[in-house]
């Protein structure tokens, strides 16, 4: 029988903030009762964790009691007929494509890392690259097994009427446990993809993209140059792809290298981040088309195990946003302007339209607009202030944070941004708490 280690460092994948935590990883489904009902008594209560592949300080519960999901994950079954899997919520999204994609299925929506299990991925109500056509994975749950702290275990149809299922997409893992998930899969004729890059110049050529490939294609994702000024700001690479039809079912190969110290923090400074988006909009930003195993379309991060290292022992802090259609240029326009003049860009700065497809959960982050999602690594107070500076163009946008990503986000922030709080809040587990939720102070 499993029991909580003590006091272990847990940190999120943005390595911000450092806590310790007592931690138990169970094998066995039968373990969890005792582990729950110990954990929930504890000062600062208890979460469930999956892979901590969320940035900021939603997955971990310093001073209090985490059960780490990823030792349950089991298969319960798999319909190869109607694409229907049952299986525990540790099980990451790397397993289910090993085992559908021969199959010939695929995830109906996956995040940027595969490296994230389906408890995670329920919990934040994941989106992806395809958000305008298939919304967010929680509009693919058929069914949730949630164990609360007073020992009772429910299962939650999303013809649930009582609000529970909706409050536990995106729920922030503080509903209860979720320990066993049933998704709708989707049927695909290839493990290829057919990817088309386009070069554009500034945001309005990305909006005319954004458009006129949404109707064409299921995905559509750009890469945008935030260290670019004046006649060039807002300039990127624009993709979009679509599922290939030649038959080939293949799980591409287990990730490459990782990176096995922390880098030193000059590693990522401006120069070499200058450099980087320089090089990168002349030389990969070419019009073409290929077509590519879906690994490197979706999953380019993954090629390199514990890449957040990179950052070096500081860490970093990653910022998504989403701003309402109306706003959605200026303050895009506005936000690209700010990260600029302060020379702190990112590699990673992904910009993407989502759809008019609502979100199931009550704290779902997606909703009709344009979403940015940025890298930045911690430099301290300067760091903190170019992302209060973002938010206030965010809030007068009319949009709202994604707690996923952001180990900063201010509560008022969070309040403004998230308006179903209040019909979120009677299914709060009181036995359940986490770092973020502590922090909003609610
Ligand atoms: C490289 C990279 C790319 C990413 N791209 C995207 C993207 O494109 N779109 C997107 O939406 N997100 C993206 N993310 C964020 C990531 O998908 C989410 O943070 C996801 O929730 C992480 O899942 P996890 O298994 O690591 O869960 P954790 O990070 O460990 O936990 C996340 C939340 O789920 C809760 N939780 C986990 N398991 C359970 C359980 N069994 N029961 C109850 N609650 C549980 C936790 O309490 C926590 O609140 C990306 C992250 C990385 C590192």
């Amino acid at each position: 029988m499993t029991g909580f280690l003590p006091r272990s460092d847990v940190l999120p994948w943005g390595r911000i903030p450092r806590t310790h935590t007592r931690i138990a990883r169970p094998s066995f489904r039968d373990e969890l009762d005792g582990l729950i009902a110990d954990g929930s008594d504890a000062p600062n209560h208890l979460l469930a964790s999956g892979l901590r592949r969320s940035y900021g300080d939603s997955c971990i519960n310093g001073g209090g009691a985490m059960i780490d999901m990823t030792g349950l994950d089991h298969f319960v079954s798999f319909d190869r007929s109607t694409g229907l899997l049952v299986a525990e919520a540790g099980v990451s999204l790397a397993d289910v494509l090993k085992l559908v994609i021969p199959a010939g299925y695929f995830l109906p929506v996956t995040p940027g890392t595969k490296f994230v299990t389906l408890g995670g991925a329920v919990a934040h109500d994941v989106h992806g690259k395809n958000h305008h056509r298939a919304g967010t994975i929680g509009r693919w749950i058929r069914q949730l097994d949630l164990m609360r702290t007073d020992g009772v275990e429910r299962s939650l149809s999303r013809e649930d009427t009582t609000g529970a299922f909706a409050a536990t997409i995106g729920g922030l893992g503080l509903t209860g446990v979720i320990t066993r998930v049933t998704l709708e899969l989707m049927p695909v004729a290839s493990s290829n993809m057919d990817v088309q890059t386009i070069p554009f110049r500034n945001l309005s050529e990305f909006f005319a993209l954004a458009a006129e490939s949404e109707t064409t294609y299921d995905y559509t994702v750009a890469w945008v140059d935030c260290l670019a000024k004046g006649s060039t700001l807002g300039r990127g690479i624009f993709t979009r792809a679509r599922h290939g039809g030649d038959g080939q079912l293949r799980v591409h190969p287990a990730a490459g290298p990782s990176v096995p110290l922390d880098a030193p923090g000059f590693l990522l400074n401006r120069l070499s981040l200058t450099a980087f988006n320089e090089i990168y909009y002349r030389f990969a930003g070419r019009r073409r088309r290929t077509t590519i195993s879906y690994h490197p379309f979706f999953y380019p991060l993954d090629v390199v195990g514990s890449w957040n290292r990179l950052y070096g022992r500081r860490g970093f802090y990653q910022y998504q946003s989403v701003v309402p259609p109306a706003n959605a240029e200026p303050a895009t326009a506005e936000m690209l302007r700010t990260i600029a003049e302060t020379g702190q860009g990112s590699f990673l700065a992904v910009l993407k339209t989502f759809g008019d497809v609502p979100s199931p959960g009550l704290l779902s982050f997606p909703m009709m607009g344009t979403t940015l999602a940025l890298d930045f690594a911690n430099r301290g107070p300067s760091t903190l202030s170019l992302l209060d500076k973002l938010d206030a163009i965010v809030r007068e946008a009319g949009g709202r944070l994604y707690p996923a990503k952001d180990g900063r986000l201010p509560s008022a922030m969070f309040q403004a941004g998230y308006p179903a709080l209040e019909r979120f809040r009677p299914h709060i587990d009181h036995g359940m708490s986490s770092t973020f939720w502590r922090r909003m102070n609610l």
